[in-house]
């Protein structure tokens, strides 16, 4: 057998595949060495008999969990001769290509057995880990990636764990957060007042009988602060509902096993392999009648948003509750997490009932990921935990994104790789503007990169467009101003690796148009070199402005004025007096913009069909109507025609009247609805006449809208992508800003 050169390339570093690989050529009896390096993992094995040959089959069969292989390439070469055994060759980082920060991963099934075996050194340790599991980018201060630089700085190895971490046999081998009862973190205990507690075991006693009395438990996890409470208390969940300011939008929960998880919901085999795997993200799954889950944890919404438990932790406390439990970021509404203990206490004291922390300090916060799985494929709707900030192959000089206003990230492209943040949130209070500037000096210096050029959204009005503002005055670098819905397009162009030009579709809530009015149903051409705009939704008057967004019965309003010239359908939801007042805002058109936004129609729709007229959080009307149309298929769909670029409403509007007045069943129209939408996506294509189509915007965050149009584009012969591994909503805008921005040749 001669020599082999193999080379690995995908998410192989961070992972735990170097200690993996010596372990194997070990068990082999293979000589030779393997080495990180820029371009990925390189490893040469040599010996006799056929001992590379199953190394090669079992380097791809075995791999740890977290790892994601791209490509294995291996070629043969002279015997060295005078090979001394396998080693781990120090790390080879040269050239453009950065180092990739590793993301946190999820507990593994090993060291889970482990905290479960009264026999072993780390029984009931809540901050047990090796190379394939545990925190990462939580608690990473700087590259590379060792334990001085990190949140365990502070706990010295004791003998043990010293030995695990240098044997390069011991599954712990090189795992720089690797921590014993003896010697790592412990956990405290304490009420809302603060002062000492119980500790260790005693403190996790005192948190559960916290939960089993009903109370609010804040507990330090991964990324900072959640909140708990039992999932099966209605009484529990309205509590921290009123106390959280939380009124409607759905709670994730989670579940201390598969088993107890399908007691409640619908699981398919490939959402447990998302669920158990390295990442572990909240996944929305259809709820099971008869779940012991409270009904004001979603109210009248037919998914629930569960998973599973990531960290011993939080292993131990679901174990030792035995039931699901509610599970939600530990802040108010709309404010970034606690991740301090000091932090919590001041800005939760009066929410949670007690506290359940550690002394291993959180240096950045991480929310939950979120996503849904559709045809086997993972598509996140908020991508945080497990999946940040691993990078996106993407060419281009570097530029530094700041994103959108909702749902907040920042990206930076550098070296061949685009980094994408977690999810920041919203940009309103200063805590979240806060975080933004503490995420881009983060990166920039993990990154060690000054870059040529920033991007931000159009909108003068985000907090993102004045953080990028004031970044390219102090560092005197050109900013480049990127539709909103551009970058929606561009991003997913990004994610697939498209040059272009396509046929995007964007739509979304809205978005600053370079017209001066509100976007939010656009067809654009793009390109390499920008887009155009080839179409989009008729535009109707929102009364109100931004405050539609929280009524919907506004923008019903608007398209009734718009269409019929006449508020009737719409007035019920109306007051006269509120009616006078926005007819005569809208006649004038004072504080009255034009919206061509998809987002908006879901909303004038929904509250017409009588929904809902008021919507506790954004979408709220449009996720309703969803809920009905997936009852209600098969039941045709309204006209929706495009007339030079337009598509117009009216016929819409009209038929969507007339099944009101003969009483049609409420998911027969939502579904009608949603099919005239995917018709108008192919009448879209067929005048654009691009093979490739990218669905994105918020509105593709709809599973039923996603799915009907890329059926009714793929029939017709059109290759359709959609976002999957980034969001579909304003969460994916600051990687679309710097595909586009990097793109743009820049005069100097
Ligand atoms: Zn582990
Ligand atoms: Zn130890
Ligand atoms: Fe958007």
């Amino acid at each position: 057998m001669p020599r082999l050169r193999i080379q690995v390339q995908g998410v192989v570093q961070g992972v735990g595949f170097r200690p993996f690989v010596y372990r194997l050529a070990h068990e082999l009896g293979l000589g030779g060495w393997v080495q990180n390096r820029p371009e990925g993992l390189r490893i040469e094995v040599q010996g006799s008999g056929p001992g590379s040959e199953e190394f090669l089959h079992r380097l791809q069969a075995e791999a740890p969990s977290a790892a994601a292989i791209h490509s294995v390439t291996c070629e043969p070469l002279p015997e060295a001769a005078d090979e001394l055994g396998f080693q781990i060759l120090p790390s080879e980082n040269q050239g453009d290509r950065r180092p990739s920060i590793p993301a946190d991963l999820a507990l593994c099934p090993e060291c889970r057995q482990e905290i479960l075996d009264p026999g072993a050194r780390r029984y009931r340790y809540p901050f047990t880990n090796c190379t394939a599991c545990g925190p990462r980018y939580s608690i990473i201060s700087a590259l590379p990636y060792d334990r001085p630089r990190t949140a365990m700085a502070a706990f010295p190895l004791c003998p043990d764990c010293r030995a695990e971490f240098e044997n390069p046999l011991d599954r712990r081998h090189h795992a720089q957060p690797v921590a014993c009862p003896r010697c790592g973190p412990r956990l405290g205990y304490c009420g809302p007042a603060g002062g000492p507690g119980p500790e260790a075991e005693a403190a996790l006693v005192a948190a559960l009988n916290l939960l089993k009395g009903g109370g609010i438990l804040a507990v330090k996890g991964l990324g900072g602060y959640q909140l708990l409470v039992d999932a099966s208390s209605q009484a529990a969940v309205q509590r921290l509902r009123d106390r959280k300011g939380r009124a409607e939008k759905p709670f994730a929960v989670m579940f201390p096993d598969v088993e107890c998880l399908e007691t409640s919901c619908v699981v398919a085999p490939t959402d447990l392999t998302v669920l158990e795997g390295p990442a572990a993200p909240i996944l929305l799954l259809p709820r099971r009648e008869g779940s012991p889950v409270a009904a004001a944890v979603a109210p009248d919404n037919p998914d629930l948003g569960a998973f599973l438990p990531y960290t011993p932790l939080h292993r131990l406390l679901l174990g030792d509750f035995g039931g699901p439990l509610v599970y939600t970021s530990g802040n108010r509404s709309e404010e970034p997490m606690a991740i301090g203990n000091a932090e919590a206490l001041a800005r939760l004291g009066d929410i949670a009932d007690g506290f359940l922390h550690h002394d291993r300090p959180v240096l950045r916060p991480l929310d939950d990921s979120v996503g849904r799985m559709e045809e086997g494929v993972l598509h996140l709707l908020r991508r945080a935990r497990g999946f940040a900030p691993l990078p996106l192959p993407m060419t281009g000089p570097s530029v530094l994104a700041l994103g959108g206003h909702m749902k907040s990230t920042v990206t930076l492209l550098v070296g061949g790789q685009a980094v994408v943040s977690q999810h920041l949130g919203d940009l309103d209070s200063p805590q979240g503007l806060a975080l933004l500037e503490r995420t881009v000096t983060d990166l920039l210096a993990f990154l060690e990169v000054t870059p040529q050029r920033l991007a931000c959204d159009l909108h003068p009005d985000y907090g993102s467009t004045r953080v990028a503002e004031a970044l390219a005055r102090r560092l005197g670098l050109p900013l480049v101003r990127v539709q909103h819905h551009h970058a929606h397009v561009a991003a997913v162009m990004a994610e697939h690796g498209l040059q272009g030009p396509v046929l995007g579709l964007a739509w979304d809530g809205s978005g600053w148009g370079p017209d001066g009015t509100v976007w939010g149903g656009e067809a654009l051409e793009v390109d390499d070199t920008g887009f155009r705009r080839v179409g989009h939704l008729c535009p109707f008057p929102l009364p109100g402005g931004e405050q539609a967004v929280r009524e919907p019965r506004r923008s019903a309003l608007g398209l009734c004025l718009a269409i019929l010239g006449e508020p009737s359908p719409a007035a019920a939801a109306f007051s006269r007096e509120e009616l006078a007042v926005l007819c005569r805002s809208v006649e004038r058109g004072i504080n009255s913009p034009l919206c061509s936004s998809v987002g908006r129609l879901f909303d004038a729709v929904a509250s017409l069909a009588g929904i809902r007229s008021g919507a506790g959080f954004e979408g709220q009307a449009a996720m309703a109507l969803e809920f009905q149309a997936r009852r209600g298929r098969g039941a045709g769909a309204y006209p929706f025609p495009l007339k030079e670029g337009q598509a117009d409403p009216a016929p819409l509007l009209g038929a969507l009247l007339d099944d009101l007045r003969r009483g049609e069943e409420l998911s027969a129209m939502a579904f009608r609805f949603h099919a005239a939408l995917a018709n108008l996506a192919l009448a879209f294509a067929e005048a654009a006449g691009h093979p490739q189509v990218v669905l994105s915007g918020g509105c593709f965050q709809n599973a039923l809208l996603s799915k009907l149009c890329q059926e009714r584009l793929a029939l017709a012969g059109f290759r359709v992508f959609r976002p999957a591994r980034f969001p579909a909503n304003d969460g994916a805008l600051s990687l679309g800003q710097a595909w586009a921005a990097s793109r743009i040749p820049l005069e100097q």
